[in-house]
């Protein structure tokens, strides 16, 4: 009933996962083949040569197999967009799991039946867990920790320990804090808040992480939450280079926090004018993120941001308030005509995803009281009238012009035939 299955030397797959032409198969169904080959093919290191000591260690061959075929499609494709699509298959399946009676640690410590725990906790948070640890590392010494891995167990069967213990000694960095997010369940709260000296030139953000209650894990923890961030200059929309001895490496322009208290706050130094925060770049921890934006600063992200998934996700956030709390639609439309005439050329994928205005079940699942699905009906229908009277004329004029079969490149053909759609 899965997708496909690692047995050593014969790989089996459901044909959905196998067969593709490009004839007749859909875009989307081709990266799922893709994806879902890759995976089969990477399990023979992850999960084949180096395997499990024991079924409790399901997510030490899982959670790293989706995290390198999650990082293979977003070479193959619009990074940005699979990282979207990652993170939406993340918040719809595993975050409810995780805040529901069936919550349970990415590596569990019992279970009746194992077939039960082929869930999204174990394969799509496991695949989270990694992630952090490499968006901390950066790529070279994620590398240094996987190869020291691989020359240590090659042949043998081994724990969740065992593979930090490798990645830790391969890099250099001593990341055993990370085991507290195999072992407790939950998805974090982070809260941030921001403060601007103009005097002293200094910006301050400070942080709190908070968990809810588990009647079976009365000793929650705080975790290490590699923060990815970025700072741009509100004036100019430049981005600083970050000074700050708490980052985990200073002078850079795409910086990495490492949060790991229950609250802390880190300084950046030699910013001379009024700063817009861009937090949680690319999604880089599965948490629920609470910062007070405001409309202006997001529409600033949307036009200034460089990390894809954080301008997407400036879009969704005001486009959120627009449906649910009323706020005017002038900022958003401002914003996307103002970006997406330079989008469209250099990555159309994502200028197509600008415009996902959230389905009515999602904006259902964000009002706690006095939910009226028609008044969410009819306000979502009125917006959609709005972008189509203010943005027909551009997309008319781009619809024109757009010719996948005039891509030489696989991915951009597939862009522009979802940016037509
Ligand atoms: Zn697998």
């Amino acid at each position: 009933n899965m997708g496909a299955m690692e047995n050593k030397g014969l790989n089996i797959f459901n044909t959905s996962c196998v067969l593709a032409d490009e004839e007749y198969t859909t875009d989307a169904a081709i990266m799922r083949v893709q994806s879902v080959i890759a995976h089969e093919y990477f399990h023979n290191w992850t999960g084949n040569r180096i395997t499990c000591r024991d079924w409790f260690q399901l997510c030490l061959k899982e959670g790293l197999t989706v995290f390198r075929d999650q990082s293979f499609s977003e070479d193959l494709q619009s990074a940005a967009v699979q990282r979207i699509d990652d993170v939406a298959v993340l918040k719809s399946h595993q975050f409810p799991e995780d805040a529901g009676p069936l919550s349970h640690p990415p590596r569990p410590d019992h279970f009746v039946e194992i077939n039960n725990f082929y869930t999204a906790t174990v394969y799509e948070k496991g695949a989270e867990i990694n992630r952090m640890m490499s968006t901390l590392l950066g790529k070279e010494k994620f590398r240094q920790g996987t190869d020291e891995y691989f020359r240590r167990h090659d042949g043998q069967a081994v724990t969740v320990e065992d593979w930090v213990a490798a990645l830790s000694a391969g890099s250099g960095v001593d990341l055993s804090a990370f085991l507290t997010w195999y072992n407790q369940p939950g998805t974090p709260k982070l809260e941030a808040k921001g403060e601007y000296d103009a005097a002293a030139q200094t910006y301050r953000l400070s942080f709190k992480q908070s968990l809810k209650a588990h009647p079976k894990y009365p000793n929650l923890k705080a975790v290490p939450i590699p923060v990815a961030l970025a700072l741009f200059n509100a004036k100019t929309g430049e981005q600083y280079t970050l000074q700050s001895e708490s980052l985990f490496v200073n002078g850079v322009k795409d910086g990495v926090y490492l949060f790991d208290q229950d609250e802390a706050a880190i300084e950046f130094t030699g910013v001379t004018e009024q700063p817009v925060v861009s937090l949680l770049r690319n999604f880089s921890a599965p948490v629920n993120l609470v910062f007070d934006y405001s409309d202006e600063e997001l529409a600033f992200l949307i036009q200034h941001e460089t990390n894809g998934f954080n301008q997407w996700q400036a879009t969704q956030t005001l486009l959120e308030r627009i449906l649910l709390e009323d706020h005017s639609a002038d900022t958003y439309i401002q914003a996307i005509q103002s970006t997406l005439p330079e989008l469209v050329g250099r990555d159309p994928l994502l200028a197509s995803r600008l415009f996902d205005v959230p389905t009515e079940g999602y904006l259902g699942s964000r009002i706690d009281q006095n939910y009226a699905p028609a008044d969410i009906h009819v306000k979502r229908e009125a917006l959609l009238n709005r972008l189509a009277q203010e943005l027909g004329a551009f997309w008319k004029d781009t619809y024109l012009t757009l010719d996948p079969d005039l891509q030489k490149e696989f991915s951009l053909a597939m862009g522009v035939r979802a940016l037509k759609n």
